[in-house]
C-alpha cells in the first residue's frame, strides 16, 4: 500500500534523515524498543505551534521498517494540516507499532508503549487508528494520562469512528453539490472501499440517504454482513478503480490513487476516510485535477476523529463535536470552490489555509 518510499535523492548521503521529504519539518521522532513485550514503535511529532501533537497509533504488519518510518511521518504530517484546517488548537503527531495486532498486541505491550508516550510529558497524546481498539487506549490510560479515545465510561469521547464516517460524508456532500449542483446523494453510485470502523458507517450514512452502494473489502465476512445490513452491493469485479461510479470513497488505507490506479478512475468525486490517498500530493493532485476528478482532501473531510477526541482535551459536549464536525461541509466547500477560482488542486488549498493558520500562529507567539 506505501508507495511514496524514498527516492534516491532524499536519501542523499549529506541528508539521510532530515533531508528526506516525508520527514519535512518535523520537530522529533521517537523510536521505541521492548525486546520482552516485541514493542518496536516510531512516534512522530511533527508540529506542536498550535498545541499539543495529537494523532493515532497505527499497529500494522509492514513489510520493511522503511515503510513504518515513513508511514508515521506522512501521517503524523497530515495531523497538522488535519488540526489546523478544521480550526482545533492541536499539533500534529502520530505513532506506529509494527506487527500483526492480531498476533503480537498484548496489554503488557500497550502499555509499554503507553510509557513511551508518557516520556514526552505531552507533547504528542495518542488515540486509536487502524489496528487499534478503545479497550487498548483504555490500558495505555493505566500509565499515561496522554491518550485520547478511551471509553466513556471511563471519561472518554468513546470510538471516534462514526464521527469521523458523520464528517467524511459531510465533506462528500459538499462535493456532490460542488460537481452535481445538488448535495443529495439519492440515486448516486457510491463505492466504498473498506468498511472497517468508519467504512461501515459510511455505508449506513449514504445507503439510508437512498444512494446505491457498492462495497469492497478483503474480508469476505465482513462484506456479507454489511451488505446485509444496509442493502449494499458486493463488488464483484477483480479492479474496483476501473468501476464507473459518481463518488469513490477509499476507507481502508492509503496511497490508493497512485501511477496505476489514476488513469483507470472513472468516477467524477473521490471523498473517503482514509489517510494519505494521494501516493504523491503534488504530481497526483494535478492528474486528478487534469481529470476533472474532484477530490475532497482526506485530511480534512477525515477530520471528524480528531475532533470527537479533541473534545476530551477541550471539554466539548456531544452537540459541539456534531456542530464541529457539520462544518465540514461548508469548509470543504470554500476549498473546492478556492481551487476552482485559483486553479490550483483542492489539496494545495486546503493546504495552504492550513498552513496560513499556522504561520499566524507562530508570529504570535513569537511576540
Ligand atoms: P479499520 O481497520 O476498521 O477498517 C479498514 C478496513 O479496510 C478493514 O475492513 C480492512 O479489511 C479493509 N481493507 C484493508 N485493505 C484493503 C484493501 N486492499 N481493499 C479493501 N479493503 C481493505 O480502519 P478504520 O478505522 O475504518 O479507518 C479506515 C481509514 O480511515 C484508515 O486509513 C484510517 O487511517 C482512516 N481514518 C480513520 C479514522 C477513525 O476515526 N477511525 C479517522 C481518520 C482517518
Amino acid at each position: 500500500m506505501i508507495t511514496e518510499v524514498f527516492t534516491a535523492n532524499q536519501l542523499k548521503k549529506e541528508a539521510p534523515v532530515f533531508g528526506q521529504l516525508s520527514f519535512n519539518d518535523h520537530e522529533q521522532v521517537v523510536f521505541c524498543q521492548d525486546k520482552d513485550t516485541g514493542l518496536k514503535a516510531i512516534i512522530g511529532v511533527h508540529n506542536t505551534i498550535l498545541g499539543p501533537a495529537l494523532g493515532g497509533t497505527r499497529m500494522y504488519d509492514y513489510n520493511t521498517e522503511w515503510d513504518a518510518l515513513n508511514d508515521v511521518l506522512r501521517l503524523s504530517r497530515g495531523m497538522t494540516y488535519k488540526s489546523a484546517i478544521t480550526g482545533l488548537d492541536l499539533g500534529g503527531g502520530k505513532a506506529v507499532i509494527i506487527g500483526d495486532p492480531k498476533k503480537i498486541k498484548t496489554p503488557e505491550l500497550m502499555k509499554r508503549f503507553g510509557k513511551f508516550v508518557h516520556t514526552l510529558g505531552g507533547k504528542y497524546y495518542t488515540a486509536e487508528d487502524v489496528g487499534m481498539e478503545t479497550s487498548d487506549m483504555d490500558t495505555v490510560r493505566e500509565v499515561t494520562p496522554y491518550v485520547t479515545g478511551i471509553s466513556e465510561s471511563k471519561g472518554g469521547a468513546g470510538n471516534p469512528s462514526p464521527v469521523t464516517a458523520y464528517g467524511v460524508y459531510m465533506g462528500m456532500k459538499a462535493s456532490a453539490k460542488f460537481s452535481y449542483g445538488s448535495d443529495e446523494l439519492k440515486g448516486k453510485r457510491i463505492l466504498v472501499q473498506g468498511i472497517g470502523h468508519v467504512g461501515e458507517e459510511l455505508v449506513r450514512l449514504t445507503a439510508e440517504e437512498g444512494a446505491e452502494v457498492i462495497i469492497s473489502d478483503i474480508n469476505q465476512e465482513r462484506l456479507e454482513e454489511v451488505s446485509s445490513k444496509y442493502g449494499a452491493h458486493i463488488y464483484k469485479g477483480d479492479d474496483i478503480y476501473s468501476e464507473t461510479a459518481d463518488i469513490y470513497a477509499p476507507c481502508a488505507l492509503g496511497a490508493t490513487i497512485n501511477d496505476d490506479t489514476i488513469n483507470k478512475l472513472k468516477v467524477k468525486v473521490i471523498a473517503g476516510a482514509a489517510n494519505n490517498q494521494l501516493a504523491n500530493e503534488s504530481t497526483h493532485g494535478v492528474l486528478l485535477q487534469e481529470k476533472g476528478i474532484v477530490y475532497a482532501p482526506d485530511f480534512l473531510i477525515n477530520a471528524g476523529g480528531i475532533i470527537n477526541v479533541f473534545a476530551e482535551i477541550a471539554g466539548y459536549d456531544r452537540n459541539e463535536i456534531k456542530t464541529k464536525t457539520e462544518n465540514i461541509y461548508n469548509t470543504t466547500l470554500d476549498i473546492l470552490n478556492k481551487a476552482k477560482a485559483t486553479n490550483i488542486t483542492t489539496n494545495a488549498a486546503a493546504l495552504s489555509i492550513a498552513e496560513e493558520r499556522i504561520l499566524a500562529r507562530k508570529k504570535e507567539n513569537l511576540k
